[in-house]
């Protein structure tokens, strides 16, 4: 085959994740002809089911509350692409750091943050719930797409950088994998930066999207000095601009300001501590992708502005609830009657059943909802119940949207 290679690795700084020092995948398996390792992982995941269901999964917004709003999908490919530049520009491995940014929000559940917290609630008496924890049990275990294994089979480091966070309980359950929550080690440089290219993408669309919903106001948001510095500016150097555009260039030229400082902080602690492998990376303390003081504090200042008047809006609070409620009936229903989920599901539900109890079966449940679109969700509860939750938060936003 005459395919031009570009060696996996190349330009890349002694720090950075090469594949030559991979840990490697649970199965083994023999090398691609022309795909590296992490382009593999990257592409296992692109073309899994649950890759594919994060379009009809919401941020903040319920997915059919407009056509303009951020999905996990679209927050997937934003994390995705702030990501790769930052890594790029700091000579990491760009490959890794796609697949763990695509990878990083697939175990979670329908409507955001509140269906995860309602999931979390129902399966206190077994575990828990925790999104990132689901993440990596979707790549090893939920995925059914090969002959030889359940699960994706990826490498160690690409699953590493999807378990963000976890529980001490938890970590110790995962082996290796798990070590680094119990000792306070870092990740390698490319779980971290994956890390916060996350926070930046959802910090500053929010305040798109928050605005574009009329959850927000610039007058609110004038306190924010990430956010009303570059207003202030954009708007000094285009008077005549219109607020969409006015919103726009705000948001792109804040992202702009906390990528820029991330790569020259980071790059700067990396010179000083030159770590002379990933494994040297890992052995810290401290991660050394992270911005300087002064921006790491204004973009806390954003964050805990949404925090109060975005996530705890009114309106927002009030689709919590209905959601809440939806997530809740839904797993009690299926963990009373396991056959009122498609039969995979049951079987799976009845193995956990013999295997491991009541915790099994609450666990194959769990899964079963976790993996729910907004939609699938909504019509499920419809068809159980026999009556549709309200989920709109206003048939306003709709016509915001499309004005
Ligand atoms: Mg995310």
């Amino acid at each position: 085959m005459n395919v031009h290679l570009v060696h996996p690795g190349e330009g890349m700084a002694p720090w950075a994740a090469w594949e030559t020092l991979s840990l490697g995948r649970e199965h083994p398996e023999p090398s691609h002809p022309y795909r590296g390792e992490y382009q593999r992982d990257r592409d296992r995941i692109i073309h899994s089911t649950a890759f594919r269901r994060l379009v009809y999964k919401t941020q903040v917004f319920v997915n059919h509350e407009g056509d303009h709003y951020r999905t996990r999908l679209t927050h997937s490919l934003e994390v995705a692409q702030i990501a790769r530049t930052a890594a790029r520009c700091l000579h990491l491995n760009e490959e890794l750091v796609e697949a763990i940014c695509l990878a990083h929000d697939l175990g979670h559940t329908p409507f955001g943050h509140a269906g995860q917290e309602a999931l979390n609630a129902c399966m206190k008496p077994w575990g828990g719930f925790e999104h990132n924890l689901q993440s990596l049990r979707v790549v090893d275990e939920l995925e059914e797409r090969y002959a030889g294994f359940r699960g994706l089979n990826l490498t160690y480091e690409t699953r590493e950088g999807i378990l963000k966070h976890c529980s001490k309980r938890n970590a110790k359950a995962l082996g290796d994998l798990g070590q680094r929550f119990l000792s306070r080690r870092q990740p390698g440089l490319e779980a971290q930066l994956a890390n916060l290219a996350d926070e930046i993408a959802y910090n500053n669309h929010d305040v798109d999207d928050g605005l574009r919903a009329g959850l927000l106001t610039e007058d609110e948001l004038a306190g924010v000095e990430l956010f009303s510095s570059h207003w202030e500016s954009v708007r000094e150097a285009h008077p005549r601009i219109g607020r969409r555009e006015l919103v726009h260039e705000t948001v792109r030229a804040m992202i702009n300001e906390v990528v820029t400082d991330l790569v020259d902080h980071s790059r700067t602690t990396l010179e000083r501590v030159h770590p002379a492998d990933a494994d040297a990376v890992r052995r810290q303390s401290r991660a050394m992708i992270d911005f300087s003081r002064p921006t790491a504090k204004r973009h806390r200042a954003l964050k805990s502005f949404l925090n109060k008047r975005l996530y705890r809006h009114e309106r927002v609070m009030e689709m919590t609830e209905r959601a809440t409620a939806v997530v809740t009936e839904l797993f009690t229903r299926f963990m009373d009657d396991v056959h009122a989920m498609p039969r995979s599901h049951a079987d799976r539900a009845l193995e956990g059943q013999e295997s491991a109890g009541d915790a099994g079966r609450a666990r194959a449940v769990a899964d079963y909802v976790a993996g729910m679109t907004d939609r699938y969700a909504l019509s499920a509860y419809a068809r159980l119940v026999g009556e549709s939750p309200d989920l709109e938060m206003h048939a306003q936003l709709m016509r915001d949207q499309h004005e």
